[in-house]
């Protein structure tokens, strides 16, 4: 029964990420719509930051 040996070796394999790639961000959760979402840091995802720059600052 090498089931689950080798399974943990095809995950690996397959989530393992290339050294020398670029690194694997942490998972955020988005301040405008709790997305989550990978950046180096909390704050908005994607979507609303690009909302935020598309429209004019509301007061
Ligand atoms: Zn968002």
């Amino acid at each position: 029964m090498a089931d689950s040996q080798s399974n943990a070796r095809l995950r690996a394999d397959a989530g393992a990420p290339i050294s020398g790639g670029p690194a694997v961000l942490p998972f955020q959760t988005c301040d405008g719509c709790e997305r989550a979402f990978r950046a180096p840091e909390p704050g908005h995802c994607r979507d609303c930051r690009r909302r935020e720059e598309w429209l004019p600052a509301a007061a």
